[in-house]
Formats: structure tokens, sequence, C-alpha cells
């Protein structure tokens, strides 16, 4: 069975998608060596997973899934990685969140999909700034939840509720869902408020604060509009370092942990 990630953070721009889209990326381009079999899940109706890998508002069809008028083989598009197939986002998700706020078990319906996809070692959910009933949808399909956060005093507001929604999921409907770890983005190693945050973090969240950091990166935050992951468009930079850290760090607490 697949390992199925959720990236999520309930605040803005923490850099969920730059994680999602490179994460998902290099294990399937095998940065560390193994190369994996990867489902990258836009569930985010800014589309910016999607437009990372090329896709458009009309190749996404995931609402319709969720609402059971579409098959997901229908929704499962090739990127241009070997190994790495994509599920687009579309406007319609925004409307999708208030369907599953009526629905008896509405919040079950990613789960339930995402049993049809096969053949995957990894499933990467990009989840939206929220924690609304998609969110909770979104934990309720994954077995693991990893919480990017910026290095500032908002972010650590957004963290709170974000591991109380996580705990809610996680004894009303899925007790397998486990907390992967926290990692910070956008890191200037240089700032005072970074050294705070991170002191902050390790007195609270001790050993699930992961020791890779996503260092602030040029080349991070341009890749997008180039349509190529960090590890195709700069290599040998501190981007791709980071973020193939992240990965070895990850397979290793998943392996620790079990599943
Ligand atoms: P949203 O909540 O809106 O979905 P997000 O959490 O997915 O946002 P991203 O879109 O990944 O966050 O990042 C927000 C912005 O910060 C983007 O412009 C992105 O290119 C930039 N960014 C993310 N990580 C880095 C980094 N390590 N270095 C430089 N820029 C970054
Ligand atoms: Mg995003």
């Amino acid at each position: 069975m697949a390992h199925t990630i959720a990236i999520s953070n309930s605040k803005g721009g923490t850099g969920k998608t730059t994680i999602a889209c490179n994460l998902s990326a290099g294990l399937a381009l095998g940065v560390t060596g193994k190369k994996y079999k990867v489902l990258l899940i836009d569930t985010d109706s800014q589309l910016n997973a999607s437009w990372f890998y090329r896709f458009d508002e009309e190749d996404g069809v995931l609402a319709k899934v969720l609402e059971g008028k579409t098959p997901i083989s229908e929704a499962i598009k090739p990127t241009n990685i070997d190994g790495l197939d994509m599920i687009p986002a579309e406007f319609a998700l925004s409307a999708v969140n208030l369907a599953m706020a009526s629905a008896k078990g509405g919040t079950a319906a990613l789960a339930k999909v995402l049993q049809m996809a096969q053949g995957y070692d990894f499933i990467i959910i990009d989840s939206p700034p929220s924690l609304d009933f998609l969110a909770q949808a979104i934990l309720r399909a994954a077995n693991w939840i990893l919480i990017p956060l910026e290095a500032s005093g908002f972010s650590l507001k957004g963290i709170e509720q974000m591991v109380s929604g996580f705990l809610d999921v996680k004894e009303k409907y899925n007790p397998g869902l486990k907390l992967l770890g926290v990692v910070a983005s956008r890191v200037d190693k240089r700032r005072i408020l970074t050294k705070d945050v991170n002191a902050f973090l390790e007195s609270k969240y001790g050993d699930r604060v992961l020791r890779t950091q996503i260092r602030e990166s040029v080349t991070l935050a341009e890749s997008p509009s180039h349509h190529t992951s960090i590890f195709e468009y700069d290599p040998k930079g501190n981007g791709a370092e980071d973020m193939k850290e992240l990965i070895n760090e990850v397979l290793e607490r998943i392996s620790t942990n079990g599943n």
C-alpha cells in the first residue's frame, strides 16, 4: 500500500506546494538512489501545483471524482517526469468543500477514491491553506502529515491550529494518521527570529521537528515558472540539497516509524 503524505498547514504561503512538488519529483527521479512510483494530488483550487506541472483548469476533474461522477482513472495524468503521475485541481474544488459539509460522511470521499489509486509507492497531497471540510477529508485519506512552516510569529499560531486539527481527525476518523514532522521552510539562518522560532518549536514538538530546514532560495522560487523541479532547474544549488535531505529524512522516518 502507498504511503500517503498530506503536506498541510492552514496558514498560507508556508512552502506546502514548493515542498509537495519537489518531494514528488525527487522521489520519482530517484535523487536519493531509488526511484519510486509517485502520485501527486493538487487539492487546492488555487491550482499552484497543477501549474507547476503544466496542467490547467480544464485538466482537473478531482471535484467530479469526489462527487462520484467520474472514475479516478480519468483524473490521473502523467507528468513530464517518468514515474510521477498527477491529479490536477480545478476551481470547482472550493464548492466541494461546501458539499462535503452537508453530505453525511462527506469527508470520507477522498479516502474512498484513493483506495482505487493502485501501484504507487507514495501519494503526496498538496493541501489548500485551510482547516475546512476538504482539509479534514485530506487528513482522513492520509497516513502521514508533514507540516511546513515559515519562521514567523504568525506561523506559530497556524501550527498549533494544524496540530489540533490533526489530533481531532486522528481521534475521530483515522487512528492510523501520524505526524511525520514539522519542517521549517524559507529559512534565513542569519535572522534572529528564525533562531527564536527554532527554539520554540524544539521545546514544544521535540523530535517531531525535522533536522532538515529548507533555506530561502531564489531558484526554488523561480523553478515553478519554468515548470521544472529544483533537481532539474538547479541541481547543484542549496534548494536541491535541502530537498534531497528532506526526502532522505522522510524516508528514514517512515521506515523507522513503520506503516
Ligand atoms: P498556499 O498556502 O497559498 O498554498 P504554500 O504554503 O503552498 O502557499 P508556496 O506556494 O510553496 O506556499 O510558497 C509561497 C511562496 O514562497 C511562493 O512564491 C514560493 O515560490 C516561495 N517559496 C517557497 N519556499 C521557498 C524557499 N525555500 N525559498 C524561496 N522562496 C520560496
Ligand atoms: Mg500551495
